[in-house]
């Protein structure tokens, strides 16, 4: 039986004797709704670690005033019956208990690449995100936390915060779950109607495209990316952009090696991010 914590205090608590007998403590932070990219991660955690902890937060300070917080799909009564058996704790707590004080209080920048890409259309989305983890990190207390490569730029935040800010916890990433036809899975998926399904497999479309014309450098990959996009009438492209992983800066035109391209776009009402590496040659 998975044991449901829902307070800070009460999870330390249930958290203290594994810590004492030394047990290596495994955290996924997620926002809920979960689908098979979650339940991958939970495997991933429950393979290198000896207690897994799930987090389940729709974390209010990384939405912006006119995003979907309140449409954020929440489920946690399902999202435990699929976490059960496979994770020992979850942590489910309200806004109040995680930010009592509401918004305005002390938060984390993400520095100069947390304003880009998404960055650059969520303003404050990456401060947000990067508070909660560190909260969720100070509360748990993991040796490991697991992240998906869905998410690449949050990753590249995440590693760098706790470079930056000497955090003792091992940052794990795993590969994005798809569906059969390419779709990356995202709890918002479910928000698409049948013919915004049709259109939202574009995306991955793009990227393998692009990855296949990558031997041909960074304008081939970006225009095979394009030619996939534009013509797609429900897909209103945010951004595509190539960036060196290193950096996570946009890449040079005459750059080769490894790269990850990044596409933003809104399906119907639903905004979808996905990306890919690429091998610029
Ligand atoms: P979320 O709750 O969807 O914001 O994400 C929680 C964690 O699950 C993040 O580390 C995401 O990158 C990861 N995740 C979301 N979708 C996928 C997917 N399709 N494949 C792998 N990981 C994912």
């Amino acid at each position: 039986m998975t044991d449901i914590h829902t307070t800070i205090d009460g999870l330390r608590a249930a958290l203290a004797p594994h810590r004492a007998d030394g047990r290596r403590i495994v955290l996924v932070p997620t926002m809920g709704a979960l689908h098979a990219g979650h339940l991958a991660l939970v495997r991933h955690a429950r393979s290198v670690g000896d207690v897994v902890v799930v987090s389940i937060f729709v974390n209010p300070l990384q939405f912006g005033p006119s995003e979907d917080l309140d449409r954020y799909p929440r489920t946690l009564d399902a999202d435990i019956v699929a976490l059960d058996a496979l994770v020992d704790l979850v942590f489910a707590p309200s806004a109040t208990e995680m930010y009592p004080e509401g918004a305005g209080g002390t938060m984390i920048a993400a520095g100069d690449v947390g304003t880009l890409y998404e960055g650059a259309s969520r303003t404050g989305h990456f401060d947000g995100m990067l508070t909660v983890v560190a909260k969720l990190f100070n509360i748990v207390q993991p040796a490991a936390a697991v992240f998906g490569q869905k998410d690449a730029q949050q990753v590249f935040l995440v590693r760098r915060m706790v470079r930056d800010l000497d955090l003792p916890v091992t940052i794990e990433v795993e590969p994005t779950v798809r569906e059969e036809d390419g779709l990356a899975l995202s709890s918002r998926n479910r928000y698409l109607d049948a013919s915004d399904r049709r259109a939202a497999v574009m995306l991955s479309a793009a990227l393998t495209d692009a990855s296949d014309a990558a031997s041909r450098g960074t304008a081939a990959a970006r225009e095979a990316a394009r030619m996939r996009l534009e013509p797609e009438q429900a897909v209103k492209l945010d951004y595509l952009v190539i960036v060196d992983p290193a950096t996570f800066l946009p890449v040079a035109d005459d750059y080769r090696g490894p790269a990850s391209m990044l596409i933003a776009a809104r399906v119907g009402t639903t905004r979808l991010i996905d990306n890919a590496s690429l091998q610029l040659g």
